[in-house]
């Protein structure tokens, strides 16, 4: 049992505390207040941190990290397909041990910026039984593809679920990703549900991302739609309803899915997501990301108003410059100037961990939840301590991850 004291506690868990500490005992948190009633009860070791500010750990939602030796490799300002071709072909110039080190360098990059969780979504698990054991909590999706059919799909997704479920000592679980309505069919869609009830997995999909999605799926038309027609998908589900409608109409999705983007929304989209059962989505906005590659702005405000759980991620170097969720902050706040500093970490913190269904175990300092925890330098009264966060524009020097420092 250790207990650390630190000039500013922010725990998520209420205001942030002058004075704090917290107590760790084995991979959890124990207590955490104001230092001298926490000290007051504590008999074992005191670490002092000194002019710092703890929060908790933070939680990308979004990321491909097998992209990431292709941060510059692709310029901004392309059209979406012509986008996704330049990723497949850079794809194809790749080795098993570039992925391996893409993964690793990728890990390296969260960690060095305060992430002590990411959603990672996985286009190569052949890599699977030679990446060594994550430095921070990783939920693994794999993702899903059938823009031609893959007759061995089912088995693939078996595999790595048998590899990761005879791994229990990784930090994090294993999910699901068909990729996005427009390269998974309607098929694919259903086994992953199936796979998520049976075997208790998280599923995360790109959905509604670009307008020329949209257009795809609304008009039968568009570049995307040709560019994959051509590669041979059937296009008989084009013409008639948004990317979104199409994924809830014919129930390919639920409601505990994670969806990536959401950028192009129409009317009748935002009417369905005002219904009751579907007010409790998690919906992961890139906010670099999204500046790469599209012009239309996110409908942050319409989604947050009707209650959606709305998180940030970086998404991938393909996309992105940095794996930085402070960057990612910043952005979103200059984007949407009434986003106050709590609502930026609630969107690194307490709203991913809703979103892994994880609530009631990470994104806060407060007894029994996972001790994952980071330092950041700070000097001044707690009340200001929101804003420095999302201003840090230095490493991470102390990180802790399930009870262990790690940094
Ligand atoms: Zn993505």
């Amino acid at each position: 049992m250790i207990a650390y004291r630190s000039r500013t506690l922010v725990t998520m868990d209420g205001k942030p505390i002058d004075n704090g500490a917290f107590v760790v005992v084995g991979p959890r948190f124990v207590n955490a207040g104001r230092a001298p009633e926490v000290l007051a009860d504590h008999a074992g070791e005191v670490v002092d941190l000194g002019e710092v500010a703890v929060m908790p750990g933070l939680i990308n939602a979004h990321c491909h990290l097998d992209y990431t030796l292709m941060r510059g490799a692709i310029l901004p300002g392309q059209s979406f397909s012509r986008w996704v071709k330049r990723i497949n072909a850079l794809k194809r110039s790749l080795t098993d041990r570039d992925y391996l080190r893409a993964t690793q360098l990728g890990f390296q990059e969260l960690q060095r910026n305060g992430t002590t969780t990411v959603l990672n979504i996985v286009s190569t698990p052949q890599i699977f039984p030679l990446l060594p054991l994550p430095p921070i909590r990783t939920w693994f999706f794999l993702e899903l593809i059938d823009v031609r059919p893959r007759p061995w799909i089912e088995e693939h997704v078996f595999g790595s679920w048998m590899f990761f479920s005879e791994n229990g000592d990784r930090l994090g679980g294993f999910g699901l990703s068909p990729h996005a309505p427009y390269t998974a069919s309607a098929k694919m869609y259903e086994l992953a549900l199936e796979c998520s009830r049976s075997m208790h997995l998280l599923i995360t999909t790109h959905a509604a991302e670009s307008d020329e999605e949209y257009a795809m799926f609304a008009n039968g038309s568009g570049e995307l739609h040709d560019f994959l027609k051509q590669l041979g998908r059937p296009m008989t589900d084009c013409g008639s309803t948004s990317p979104l409608r199409h994924l809830i109409g014919n129930k390919l999705i639920n409601p505990d899915c994670i969806l990536a983007h959401l950028n192009e929304l129409d009317d009748r989209d935002f009417e369905v997501l005002s219904q009751t059962e579907w007010r409790n989505l998690s919906i992961v906005h890139c906010p670099k990301s999204h500046r790469f590659l599209h012009q239309k702005r996110f409908p942050l405000e319409a989604l947050t108003e009707r209650g959606l759980n709305v998180c940030l991620g970086t998404d991938s170097l393909a996309s992105n410059d940095s794996l930085n969720l402070f960057s990612e902050m910043r952005m979103a706040q200059k984007n949407y100037p009434t986003l106050g500093a709590r609502d930026l970490l609630e969107m690194i913190t307490t709203r991913p961990a809703r979103a892994l269904k994880l609530q009631r175990e990470l994104g806060r300092i407060a007894p029994g939840y996972l001790a994952d925890c980071i330092a950041i330098p700070y000097q001044e009264a707690a009340h200001h301590v929101f804003e420095a966060i999302v201003q840090n524009r230095r490493p991470i020097k102390w990180m802790m991850v399930n009870g262990q420092i790690v940094r």
